[in-house]
């Protein structure tokens, strides 16, 4: 027997139930079984893949805007191309354990185990003494039309400065003023001290799986691109668990939406994280970056000095905008983060959906008075006000733009390596928790502090004052913690 079941939404394609007996009879209690499942809308031969289920995934689920970026990252990169075209009923959990295995053993989804050739997809940046323009600005535009022609896509990591220079035959610090401007549009990250890597986003018509270039083309050039042996590189077992978590997350969804009836995920078993204490940065160490902040510019300094006394993260941070500072109630509300993704400009919802309203003590309250007296009289020196929706930390002479937090992240590596410290955002609020619950200040107002989720920051809402008198304290214990026998309160930070 035949029966037309309709069009599988997903695949497009028709469905047809068939069985097959041995009896005309044993035919007709079947096909009477199949028309019933067919008016049912019951598809349990639906061919839905693993990258169609990932794709309706992603369209539903609900990741802010750096999670998802990072996660349509493994699934581009890893996900699709090693189990995309698996169907979702025929994935177990064993094939799940076995991938995990693999990535254990090499994150490169082509690497055999044999040697073999890595090839670099990096363009002929090499400047044409014809061009007028500086030779920075033309890297950076040939970088730039790579990515937009899908040569470079997000990950793919370019050489070091050094090695960008030898190879095309460029000054390093001509690479450098080039990554440099390219970072501050968001087209690419550098990770400090090591690569730089491709943040852009894919293009919308880039199929679903990523080349591998495993043969180059015409026109390639291995010494240009710095094209290497690989060499085996496990995948991070914290990266191998996002993996599994999206995984997860996908199955889960395809159990809602009954095209499977059980999740392989739950019976694979990624490999187990060791959980490592990171710690504090000494409150002598954190106050020596603040110091050196100061001396490359206020608002350096003030922006440093909120991090740790605030906890404030990096891009709430930019996204503070004049109106959520009230010095007069000696609050702060932290209402949106700034990202700059592919670049692109968004202020969007904090990391927790949650606005938050923090305590901040005289020390601070003074600290932002004075900078922001300054501020006004620069603008009033030219006849301009400052808005109320102009941003705290700016570069833009009205305040309009806010500070990049990817270029945030470089001044700040800049001033800890001046200071001699190791201290970035993050470990700023690591400071800033630790501490706050080393002094005896609670969990839950510690958490609502940080603006982590649960931990008692719905309570927060609920109460008259936007914040509990031991937020207060915790406020003016930080910054009298951090302060040392530093900051003249009175004059200028
Ligand atoms: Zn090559
Ligand atoms: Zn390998």
């Amino acid at each position: 027997m035949k029966v037309y079941a309709g069009i599988d939404p997903l695949t497009g394609r028709e469905i047809r139930l068939r069985r097959t007996c041995r009896t005309e009879r044993a035919a007709q209690i079947e096909l009477g079984k199949l028309l019933e499942q067919a008016v049912a809308g019951r598809q349990p031969d639906s061919a839905v893949t693993v990258a169609q289920l990932l794709d309706q995934y992603v369209s539903t689920v609900g990741w802010d805007v750096s999670t998802r970026a990072s996660n349509l990252g493994y699934i581009r990169r890893t996900i699709k191309p090693a189990i995309g075209s698996t169907q979702v009923r025929k994935v177990r959990g064993p094939l799940l354990d076995t991938l995990y295995a693999r990535l254990m053993r090499c994150g490169n989804l082509t690497c055999t185990g044999k040697p073999f050739t890595e090839h670099r997809n990096i363009p002929d940046l090499r400047p044409d003494p014809a061009d007028r323009r500086p030779e920075w600005e033309q890297v950076a535009d040939g970088v730039r039309a790579a990515i937009r022609s899908g040569q470079l896509t997000s990950g793919d990591a370019l050489p070091s400065v050094p090695d960008f220079a030898w190879l095309q035959g460029l000054k390093p610090g001509t690479v450098r003023h080039a990554f440099l401007a390219l970072a501050d549009e968001g087209l690419v990250h550098i990770h400090h001290g090591r690569t730089t890597t491709i943040a852009a986003e894919p293009a919308a018509d880039e199929p679903g799986t990523r080349r591998q270039i495993t043969r180059p083309g015409a026109g390639h050039d291995c010494k240009l691109s710095g094209c290497r042996p690989h060499v085996c590189k496990p995948m991070a077992k914290s990266t191998i668990h996002g993996i599994h978590a999206i995984l997860s997350g996908a199955f889960e969804a395809a159990m809602r939406w009954e095209w499977t009836d059980r999740n392989p995920a739950a019976s694979a078993r990624p490999p187990t994280l060791r959980r490592q204490t990171i710690l504090a940065t000494s409150p002598e160490d954190v106050a020596k970056v603040i110091a050196e902040a100061r001396t490359r510019s206020v608002a350096m300094g003030l922006y440093m000095w909120l991090v740790v006394v605030t906890g404030i993260r990096r891009g709430e941070l930019c996204g503070l905008q004049i109106r959520d500072v009230d010095l007069d109630r000696a609050l702060v509300h932290v209402a949106f983060n700034y990202v700059v993704r592919g670049g692109q400009r968004i202020r969007k919802d904090t990391k927790t959906h949650q606005d938050r309203w923090l305590a901040i003590d005289p020390v601070t309250c003074a600290l932002i008075e004075s900078y922001l007296a300054q501020i006004k009289a620069e603008l009033a020196a030219v006849g301009a006000g400052l808005r109320d929706d102009a941003y705290l930390f700016s570069n833009d002479p009205a305040h309009a733009r806010p500070w990049n937090p990817d270029w945030v992240s470089h001044r700040v590596a800049e001033v800890a390596s001046g200071a001699g410290v190791e201290l970035d955002i993050k470990g700023g609020r690591h400071y800033t928790a630790s501490q706050l619950l080393a002094g005896g200040f609670d969990l839950r107002n510690t958490a609502a502090r940080l603006g982590h989720s649960g931990g008692g920051a719905t309570t927060l809402r609920h109460y008259a004052d936007p914040v509990p008198e031991v937020d207060r304290r915790a406020a003016a214990y930080l910054a009298q913690l951090t302060a040392g026998p530093a900051p003249q309160s009175g004059g200028r930070p």
